[in-house]
C-alpha cells in the first residue's frame, strides 16, 4: 500500500531555524530556513 502524503508530512520534523536551532511555526515554511527573529536580525 502507498503511503497517503498525510503520513509522510506528520513523520517529518519540527522545522528548525538553521542560525539559532529555534523552531519555525509552520505558517513561516515558504520562508527561508531561519526564524523570524534571525531573519529580521539580517536585515
Ligand atoms: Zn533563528
Amino acid at each position: 500500500m502507498l503511503m497517503q502524503s498525510t503520513e509522510f508530512f506528520r513523520n517529518l520534523p519540527p522545522k528548525e531555524c538553521a542560525k539559532c536551532g529555534d523552531k519555525i511555526e509552520e505558517m513561516h515554511e515558504s520562508y527561508s530556513n531561519e526564524c523570524t527573529h534571525c531573519e529580521s536580525k539580517i536585515i
